[in-house]
């Protein structure tokens, strides 16, 4: 139970007196320097990053915590990962494990803990052991085309992943499914000072032997390229080369084909090589200036190794051709205009690659559509974000975390509702603050922020970031919880925090300022139909896997979706599966900018603590009842308090329940009596029984 022996604070915030922002700090804080990183708030796990390796993991904690119900032990995400296996496999419930908090919290190290756990207590044999492993080998290959070194995160992963595993009936593993979402591909043309690109670059260059590397015609040193060329090239305690052959073999375990491997390395070393396209401004008779190539060498390569004719890799480079009705106009591209198109490409062709990984994956442990299916759904992604300056890709991601807020409150509310019908208690309302109507201000479908930038992406004539805020402007200048410099002003308040290119969202977990640069051009996420048309004619079966709007013989001039109704749908997806299933949450929190074990920062525990709702959590918890407890163990805690139920007691467990708190004359008002279990309404009376408990010991 929550009551544990030798838990350092309360291992449960439910239990917490007085619940307010302060002692719930200084409660995580106790026990963060005792070495406690989980804590409760009911059946919801908090989990520390304690930037070291403590010894509770492994066989041994893992055989403890499958023996013992969920409260008997000290909190540990494997308790948590347990009650979901267990309800899965017994009660045939499907599962969903949600794990959110800030880059660097510790998402995916307990996504890993998760998957490890399950995979250690489900079924044995040849043929599951094979499944597991092919499971278990798709992070490290994920890891290294999705993950790279930030400031935060020295393995921060740069997209989202949702994986449903899926089980027969007895609760072995028959395979699964992963969807990923938004991999940040800016990241493949540039990075900020003291990060680097993506994992798999550095590894393939120290890596690949030299046979494979000659083959690519790469060079070892990273210096060499262009989209590497920054200061940090090596990560402490990150072994590149050793890890490119954990990928290559990962790649094995799961499936890929020699040939395979060896095309996805070929399409890998082109985004280097395309990096390394020089292009030269050549000022032009009138003035204008127009683009060239001033290697050709770089583009020859290119074409051999992707088997395309280099003229034709160059003219798609350096030029552009529209089409009308009655003919085709080729022109030039500028300078900065031909920079932008080879950037495109190789941000298009590593996040292409990156989704065919994925899919590939998918194929080798995807699970016959005939079998019956239990399923758990583990999902690690990306918290609420507020940076210096917030972008599209922050909208975007806040948008889904207010998704998952309002899954959250709604499931909890929903789960306790259902444990008061399922013990015969009338329900009490609770209030709560909802927030419906920020979601809407984003998704609805046609006075929503991004059917809004749809339309204007798709409007016709001069569109630009700056028409886009005045609309956004005009139609939410009365809406509660959208603010900009416009609006402000005929509120005559005045902030100057706050440019002129901004709008803000009031988000549930604060308030945050997004500048509409670029929001048109990441939203329409165009790629010049020359540069998807060279891809496909590339005699190269992957790459031109990769582009199929490439086929010229297309017609249709329909364009793709655009990246924010993409999001949004799979955002409503990812939505309807996760209301399927039974939630257990895993909210992580950082507890400290320096990635040092040891070390809190209350203040920035404080904002995760905001931004992840946990006071609000603790409340929806505490809103009728704090605690419950079968009456079973609860007798055998309390019984000694009881003059008829000590030192004997020959009733039944619920009699013998009743008996003792009628005796300590109680309130009633604090009392309920369920069908199976106890509950208590405020943590001060279950305080006052335990202290009357330790009285008597
Ligand atoms: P996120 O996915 O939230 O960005 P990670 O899971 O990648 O964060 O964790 C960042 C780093 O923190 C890991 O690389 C690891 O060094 C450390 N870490 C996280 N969780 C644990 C843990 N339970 N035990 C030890 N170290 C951890
Ligand atoms: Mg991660």
């Amino acid at each position: 139970m929550t009551l544990m022996e030798d838990s350092v604070g309360v291992g449960d915030l439910v239990l917490l007196e007085p619940l307010e922002e302060e002692p719930l700090l200084k409660n995580l804080q106790l026990r963060y320097e005792n070495k406690e990183i989980y804590t409760y708030i009911g059946n919801v796990l908090i989990s520390m990053n304690p930037y070291q390796q403590l010894p509770i993991y492994g066989p041994e904690f893992i055989a403890k915590y499958r023996d013992y119900t969920f409260y008997e032990l000290k909190p540990h995400i494997y308790a948590l990962a347990n009650v979901a296996y267990q309800s899965l496999r017994d009660r045939d419930r499907d599962q969903c494990i949600l794990i959110t908090g800030e880059s660097g919290a510790g998402k995916t190290e307990a996504s890993k803990l998760v998957m490890s756990y399950v995979a250690a207590v489900c079924g044995k044999g040849e043929q599951v052991n094979s499944v597991k492993e092919q499971l278990l080998q798709s992070n490290p290959v994920l890891e290294a085309f999705g993950n790279a070194k930030t400031i935060r995160n020295n393995n921060s992963s740069r997209f989202g992943k949702y994986m449903d595993i899926e089980f027969d009936f007895k609760g072995s593993p028959l395979g699964g499914v992963i969807t990923n979402y938004l991999l940040e591909k800016s990241r493949v043309v540039k990075q900020l000072e003291g990060e680097r690109n993506f994992h798999i670059f550095y590894q393939l260059l120290a890596g690949a032997d030299a046979h494979l590397l000659e083959a690519l015609k790469l060079k070892r040193d990273t210096s060499h390229y262009a989209y590497l060329n920054q200061k940090v090239s090596r990560v402490d305690g990150m072994d590149d080369a050793s890890n490119f052959k954990s990928v290559q073999n990962a790649m094995t375990v799961i499936g890929f084909s020699e040939v395979e491997i060896q095309q996805v390395l070929e399409v890998t070393a082109l985004v280097l090589k395309l990096g390394n396209v020089e292009l030269a401004d050549e000022s032009q008779a009138n003035g204008t200036s127009a683009s060239g190539i001033c290697d050709g060498r770089g583009v020859q390569e290119i074409g051999e190794m992707i088997g395309l004719n280099s003229e034709e890799l160059e003219k798609a480079l350096c030029s552009r051709t529209m089409k009308t009705a009655k003919e085709e106009v080729v022109t030039t591209l500028n300078f900065t205009q031909a920079q932008y198109a080879r950037d495109a490409l190789a941000k298009n062709i590593y996040s292409r690659l990156f989704n065919w990984i994925v899919n590939r994956i998918n194929e080798s442990i995807k699970v016959g559509s005939g079998e019956k299916k239990k399923v758990m759904g583990v999902l690690d992604i990306y918290g609420f974000e507020i940076l210096e300056d917030n972008s599209f890709e922050q909208f975007v991601i806040n948008y889904c975390n207010e998704k998952l807020q309002q899954v959250f409150i709604e499931m909890t509310l929903k789960e306790e509702q259902e444990e008061y019908k399922r013990e015969g208690i009338p329900w009490t309302k609770v209030d709560y603050f909802d927030n419906g109507i920020i979601c809407n201000l984003i998704e609805h479908n046609q006075q929503g922020i991004l059917a809004m930038l749809d339309e204007e992406c798709l409007r016709p004539g001069v569109v630009s970031d700056s028409t886009f805020l005045v609309k956004l402007n005009q139609v939410f200048s009365k809406h509660g919880y959208y603010e900009s410099k416009v609006t402000q002003n005929a509120q005559r308040q005045y902030d100057r925090t706050m440019g002129l290119s901004c709008f803000r969202i009031c988000h549930y977990a604060g308030k945050v300022t997004y500048n509409v640069n670029s929001f048109i051009d990441k939203n329409n996420d165009l790629l010049f139909r020359d540069l998807s048309q060279a891809m496909w004619k590339a005699q190269h079966p992957l790459l031109q896997s990769l582009f199929p709007e490439g086929v010229p013989t297309q017609t249709s001039l329909k364009r793709p979706p655009t990246a924010g109704a993409q999001f949004k749908s799979s955002v409503a997806i990812l939505m309807k599966n996760l209301y399927s299933k039974n939630p257990n949450y895993i909210r992580c929190i950082k507890p400290n900018e320096h990635q040092q074990r040891g070390q809190f920062s209350s203040e920035l525990v404080a904002v995760q603590t905001r931004y992840l709702g946990l006071l609000e959590n603790v409340r929806v918890r505490r809103a009728g009842y704090a605690y419950r407890q079968r009456y079973g163990p609860f007798l055998e805690r309390y019984r000694l308090l009881g003059r008829s139920t000590w030192p004997r007691w020959n009733g039944g467990d619920r009699e013998g329940v009743e008996k003792v708190l009628g005796e300590l004359s109680l309130s009633s008002e604090e009392l309920a009596f369920g069908k199976t279990k106890i509950f208590i309404r405020s943590p001060k009376t279950l305080f006052y029984l335990e202290e009357k408990r330790r009285l008597r010991l």
